[in-house]
């Protein structure tokens, strides 16, 4: 995810006050995953292994008629499991090929297997549904998540909770699956979603787009997207196929904004290891959203990349492939993991192709941002730079309303760049590699990245971890010139 606009965001917080809400661990229960952020999402007692979609939609209205077909692990004795799901009308549920009741509550549906899971056991969820998807909004984006209908386009959007408003979903990272998306539209459309393109049949005036990911994914990262699409396919220099979808009036755009994306891709691959999937590239959403989002293996974007530089947020979102995608969240908290090494992305790019200046340059800005010296600058009191300062929160704890906080990115990057200065390049480039390696197409937590990079530099980084991430006042980069301003 990248907030386009994140400035307006901060200025704006200095009329917003947001309220702290208390979090408590919640007790493992069937209607969870067990998330401090958001105990509600995702659900326990199995582990999806593979996602059918099939679903028509007739575009001239915001409707969909769909099946889905999941299929899990036990991985407790289950005399009944959840899943989330929104809203859309239920027509025939089955669990391994016998109907099961159900009920309803709020997102949580609840399913009663004819015969009790025993652990271990695989099972076959089959649910038909159809109606009118509506999306949810997100208090951290303020904006419509999950399936998107506007004048004959499709997108969907969904972090970090909008999966279940078009199927029901284990929606939590932390149970990744792989996925098959059959989607059928009117002739002339084009489907763009995540994975590889297998097959498309078109019968009596209707096209079936069947695309396969084949690594696993979280539900939050699969994507639908419907326009008059036209596809531009490539490669990168060292053979990554790339292809792109934009909406038929941008064509003559996609050179000029996703020209260097083959390039980008080679060089993130050298640093952080081989690139996961299997293909890579964009899709436009004809719409002005103000954010883009790593959606996986297709990155979505809005149509304002088509204006102003916009290489920072190619390459923000093609980083997120290894960092958010390959290697997921388990908590939701650890959000930093995802937006701060997608920040630092950007950055190692600057590094790539305009020289360490201007990565400097860049660091710089954020520190000073973060650290409140820019506020200074701008003739803001002390007293309004410490509100500031607590409005961005912990970068290792942000707040369930607020989860795209500026200091998940920022100080998220900052933290990174100042472990590669307290371990040198070489060990901090082993120990990226090292956890883009060892948790490829799993999840980590903040934890699991310090324990590799103290075993990998010889360091105990307990009191750099809890400066940087878990601790208001941010440290100084002494040996960059960066220090936080006095305040009275
Ligand atoms: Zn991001």
């Amino acid at each position: 995810m990248k907030l386009l606009r994140i400035f307006l965001v901060f200025i704006a917080s200095l009329f917003i006050a947001i309220p702290m809400i208390a979090q408590e661990t919640p007790a493992l229960d069937l209607s969870g995953a067990g998330d401090s952020l958001y105990p509600d999402l995702g659900n326990s007692g199995y582990d999806v292994q593979h996602y059918t979609i099939r679903l028509q939609t007739p575009m001239n209205e915001n409707t969909i008629t769909a099946e889905a077909v999941i299929t899990a692990l036990a991985t407790a004795d289950l005399e009944q499991f959840n899943l989330d799901f929104s809203r859309l009308n239920i027509d025939s549920l089955s669990v391994n090929g016998e109907a099961a009741e159900f009920s309803r509550s709020g997102s949580e549906l609840m399913i009663l297997p004819p015969q009790p899971l025993a652990e271990g056991d695989t099972f076959e969820v089959v649910i038909a549904y159809h109606g009118t998807p509506s999306s949810s909004v997100n208090p951290s984006l303020g904006a419509a998540l999950g399936w998107n209908y506007a004048s004959r386009i499709v997108y969907v959007v969904s972090e970090p909770d909008g999966a279940q408003t078009w199927f029901p979903a284990n929606d939590h990272p932390s149970d990744k699956a792989t996925f098959t998306l059959e989607i059928t539209v009117p002739e002339g459309f084009v489907v763009a979603a995540n994975g590889v393109l297998e097959e498309t049949v078109t019968r009596d005036g209707q096209t079936t787009f069947r695309w396969e990911m084949r690594q696993p994914m979280a539900a939050y990262l699969a994507t639908v997207n419907i326009d008059r699409y036209i596809e531009f396919s490539g490669e990168s220099p060292d053979g990554v196929p790339i292809r792109n979808y934009l909406p038929a009036r941008y064509e003559n755009f996609n050179d000029r904004v996703f020209g260097l994306q083959g390039e980008m891709l080679d060089y993130f691959a050298s640093i952080f290891g081989e690139y996961p999937f299997d293909v890579y590239g964009a899709v436009v959403v004809d719409q002005s959203l103000g954010f883009a989002l790593e959606t996986q293996t297709i990155s979505l974007f809005d149509n304002t990349i088509f204006v102003g530089d916009s290489e920072n947020v190619v390459a923000h979102e093609l980083a997120h492939q290894w960092f958010g995608d390959s290697v997921s969240l388990s908590d939701w908290s650890d959000i930093w993991l995802n937006e701060g090494f997608a920040s630092y992305a950007e950055w190692l790019w600057l590094e790539y192709s305009r020289g360490v200046q201007s990565r400097d340059a860049a660091i710089a800005d954020a520190y000073d941002f973060m650290s409140g010296r820019a506020f200074q600058e701008f003739g803001y009191s002390d007293r309004e730079i410490r509100a500031e300062l607590a409005y961005f929160g912990l970068t290792g704890e942000p707040n369930a309303n607020d989860l795209f906080n500026a200091a998940v990115y920022y100080r998220g990057g900052l933290t990174l760049h100042a472990l590669r200065l307290t371990v040198g390049d070489e060990t901090f480039f082993e120990i990226i590699r090292a956890y883009a390696d060892q948790y490829r197409y799993g999840n980590a937590t903040t934890d699991d990245f310090f324990a590799i990079a103290e075993e990998m530099s010889g360091l105990n980084l307990g009191k750099f971890k809890q400066d940087w991430l878990y601790s208001l006042a941010i440290p100084p980069i002494p040996s960059m010139g960066l220090f936080p301003p006095n305040l009275d």
